[in-house]
């Protein structure tokens, strides 16, 4: 059997080492369109400092898939207490999760997080939406100070168009941690995350490297290689591509779900709706600045809807081999839809509008402190879970699936899946494929 895996991720790298072994595959191709194999698990240097596309801290509720993992790392890798903050303004600093440390806030919206909690009148009602589902589980209080802004500013959307999948396994928080996080009584609260591991060196793509390093010689990565048509004949598929034309028994495919539909036959019902499944994309800025900012903190979220970023990290808090003396680094997290204000900002825009933010957070004062930058967009960073999204992502899996294609990864299945579950993803592929 000869093997097509369309993308050159995390979740094509994982699938082609799971299957590699199987003796009836004399062949596995990943073919990548850009010079580069990686995907969202690629990381950059700037002044030997290694960043990724948003830092990509590394846990997993599955211990079989994080065992694996961190075995893989080897001796690469640090493990980190979760330290995120909560920027509520500039002298306002909450600890993560925001309910469990309600007592720092002004005592007007401490009352009111905490009776519309204690007394809330939603309590009842059957969640369909993201924001039913936080009114629910956190009341109305939370909600208006924390939850809602900072969700409309991530997805770019008023969490009452977002359905619930991706917030129904987060648990509502016991009465008793409220009401002691409102006298300042302090609890952790939701644990997922709470401890996690990072690459000493190299960024998230050493742990990429690491997978790939694990691939045997049936293996084949064409890097640079455009797509252009699927055709299928004689229970065979028909490649069309730059470099030539090939023939597969079998495709996995964990390009983007919305267009796939590009490479077979005209089917207008299957672009339209492939072209309604929505995404958001992402700016990734660096900011090195003179000082050390932001005290012994990881990830900051910025809910204030004039600031132009949704996160900051300091990068310091990963380890020495991302920290140079004397200064802090920060990576700063925008996301923007396509054709969208923010979209079509240029990289000086940019620029000044986050420069603007980190000065309104007392981060920075002078243009002269910061002693280097970067800015990077990226196209396809966070799935969005509109009123459609189950609807529409299942009609097109079952049309293709019918055909013989096999699709994961977080775009290849359009989930959203951290790269844990992109690999849990596809230790289940593997095992269901040629039992
Ligand atoms: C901001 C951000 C923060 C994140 N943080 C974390 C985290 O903390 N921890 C964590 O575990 N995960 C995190 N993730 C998720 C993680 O990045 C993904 O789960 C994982 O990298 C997805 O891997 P993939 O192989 O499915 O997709 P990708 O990595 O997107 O790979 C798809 C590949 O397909 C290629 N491709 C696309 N179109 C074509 C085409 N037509 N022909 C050929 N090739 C094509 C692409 O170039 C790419 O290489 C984060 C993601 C983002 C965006």
């Amino acid at each position: 059997m000869r093997i097509l895996i369309l993308g050159g991720g995390i979740a094509s790298i994982s699938l082609a080492k799971f299957i590699q072994q199987k003796k009836q595959i004399k062949q596995i191709t990943i073919l990548e369109k850009e010079e580069k194999v990686g995907g969202l698990l690629r990381s950059y240097e700037i002044n030997k400092i290694f960043y990724d596309v948003g830092p990509h801290i590394i846990f997993s509720k599955n211990k079989k898939i994080l065992k694996l993992i961190l075995n893989i790392l080897g001796k690469n890798k640090n493990s980190l207490k979760r330290s995120n903050k909560i920027i509520y303004d500039k002298n306002t600093l909450i600890k993560y999760p925001f309910e469990n440390e309600l007592y720092k806030l002004p005592k007007k919206d401490l009352q009111f997080a905490l009776n519309k909690f204690l007394k809330n009148k939603f309590s009842k009602i059957a969640p369909k939406t993201m924001k039913d589902f936080f009114l629910k589980n956190f009341g109305e209080g939370i909600f208006k100070l924390y939850l809602g802004p900072y969700n409309n500013k991530i997805w770019k959307m008023n969490p009452s168009k977002l359905d619930t999948q991706m917030v129904e396994r987060i648990p509502r928080p016991p009465n008793e941690d409220i009401i002691k996080s409102a006298k300042g009584i302090i609890t952790e609260g939701y644990k997922h995350q709470l401890y996690f591991h990072y690459p000493k060196k190299g960024g998230i793509e050493s742990l990429f490297t690491a997978f790939k390093s694990k691939l045997n010689s049936k293996v084949k990565i064409l890097t640079s290689t455009k797509l252009m048509s699927i055709k299928t004949k004689n229970k065979k598929y028909l490649i069309k591509t730059n470099k030539g034309i090939f023939n597969y028994d079998k495709i996995f495919s964990t390009i983007p779900l919305n267009e796939f539909y590009k490479y077979l036959e005209k089917n207008d019902k299957i672009k339209k709706i492939s072209r309604s499944l929505q995404y958001n994309s992402i700016i990734i800025a660096m900011f090195n600045i003179k000082g050390n900012i932001a005290g012994k903190n990881f990830a900051l979220m910025v809910p204030n809807k004039n600031i132009i970023f949704h996160r900051i990290s300091k990068l310091d808090f990963l380890g020495k081999n991302y920290s140079l003396k004397g200064s802090t680094t920060f990576q700063i997290e925008i996301t923007f839809k396509k054709n969208s204000k923010i979209g079509k900002m240029n990289n000086q825009q940019l620029f000044n509008r986050i420069y603007e933010g980190l000065k309104k957070l007392n981060f920075v004062n002078k243009k002269k402190d910061i002693n280097f930058k970067s800015i990077k967009k990226f196209k396809y960073a966070y799935v969005i879970y509109n009123l459609n999204h189950r609807k529409n992502v299942d009609m097109l899996l079952n049309y293709y699936e019918k055909k013989g294609f096999d699709f994961l990864g977080r775009w290849g299945s359009w989930e959203y899946l951290n790269s844990d579950q992109v690999i849990a993803q596809a230790y289940e592929k593997a095992r269901k494929f040629l039992i």
